[in-house]
């Protein structure tokens, strides 16, 4: 089997970036032969966040294009594919209808099995695009519309250990950014302001901080912005320190936090292995985020592991790895397999959003 090549066509539609990608594996080896990412900031940044019927009707406008580019990138033709994978859940129902068709079209056509992805596995498995890693490991994963730690026992065993309770991270700095009238996407305007402001400014609200477990809250934090900016003069000075202030508190939530996770991990895994840690999503760009769990990877003896960029926000090569493992395991999905808008990777998970007090 190792030394077989497996070929599989990935296609991303979830949120706000369509992505289209083939990966091979040879010789126990991931490639990405190509990973076209088209991303649709330029359609929601007017609105200051994704809005869910123009995102689908972008999907639906250039998917078929992706697709042949995604296989001339990787000078190939269908015929060199073994399987069609696409992003199947969670995510906004429209684009998620995109891709799946899209998938399920080409199967049928072509008679290559398709194959439902959960976004989440694509993202705890993309760390395998660049690197080997062995089981188990922590995934931190933030971005647009997620917020949570969890165990990647082994392949499709997985143990959430930690969520937001209301808004995603990057939600966060997207609100945050609207508030202090900034470009969308926040993250990268709210890092940038940050650098130059006075971080002490403003001492904003640490929900569930002193709380031992590993959950977030982060819609006080806006709120308390808001109210805030309601009786300042939005000046530059006012938001380059109210960034700093925010980026700051972020920071050491984030430090905390993963502190806790990591406590919650040596309690399920005992090995006496150096635990490694996953930080994915596109707030995990973020380079004041990346110091701090730095700087808490020295004082656990841990190892954060950051993929690059380019596959720590959405694209279709974690979905065509992910395809990848399914596939060597016949692990296939009918045609009739339908997308799910809420779809967590951890089946046990208790559902936390507007849980108002948490345990553990
Ligand atoms: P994703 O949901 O993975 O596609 O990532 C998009 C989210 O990542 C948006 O909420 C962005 O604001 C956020 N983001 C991107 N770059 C950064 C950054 N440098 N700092 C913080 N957040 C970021
Ligand atoms: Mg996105």
């Amino acid at each position: 089997m190792n030394n077989k090549k497996i070929r599989v066509l990935g296609i991303e539609s979830s949120c706000d970036e369509t992505s289209v990608s083939v990966v091979e594996k040879s010789n126990g080896d991931y490639k990405v032969l190509s990973n076209v990412v088209k991303s649709q900031i330029e359609i929601h940044k007017f609105y200051g966040g994704v809005v869910p019927e123009l995102a689908a009707r972008a999907h639906s406008d250039i998917i078929d294009k992706l697709i042949v580019m995604a296989l001339s990138d990787a000078k190939l033709s269908f015929k060199n594919i073994n399987a069609i994978s696409a992003t199947a859940g969670p995510g906004l129902l429209g684009g998620l209808l995109v891709g799946v068709v899209a998938a399920k079209t080409l199967s049928y056509i072509l008679n290559k099995p398709f194959i439902a992805i959960n976004h989440l596995e694509g993202h705890a498995l993309s760390i395998k695009l660049e690197r080997s890693i062995e089981y188990p490991y922590l995934l931190l994963l933030v971005s647009g519309g997620h917020t949570e730690f969890t165990i990647i026992k082994g392949f499709n065993s997985y143990k959430r250990i930690g969520t937001t309770i209301d808004d995603a991270l990057g939600e966060a700095f997207d609100k945050t950014a609207r508030l202090l009238n900034l470009d969308y996407p926040g993250g990268p305007q709210i890092e940038k302001y940050a650098k130059l402001g006075d971080k002490n400014r403003f001492k904003l609200p640490m929900p569930l901080m002193n709380e031992k477990n590993a959950h977030f809250s982060f819609a006080g934090l806006k709120s308390a912005i808001a109210n805030i900016v309601a009786k300042h003069r939005c000046t530059e000075k006012f938001k380059k320190d109210m960034a700093a202030s925010f980026q700051e508190t972020v920071n050491r939530i984030i430090f905390k936090k993963s502190q806790n996770a990591i406590r919650a991990y040596k309690k399920i895994i005992k090995n006496n292995k150096k635990i490694k840690i996953v930080v994915a999503g596109g707030v995990a760009a973020n380079k004041g985020i990346r110091k701090s769990l730095k700087r808490l990877g020295e004082i656990e003896d841990c190892e954060f592991l950051f993929p690059s960029i380019k596959y720590c926000t959405d694209n279709g090569a974690m979905i065509a790895l992910a395809g990848i493992e399914r596939f060597e395991r016949n692990k296939f999905n009918k045609l009739s397999f339908k997308p799910r808008p809420r779809w967590p990777l951890d089946k046990n998970a208790v559902f936390m959003k507007g849980k108002r007090t948490v345990e553990g």
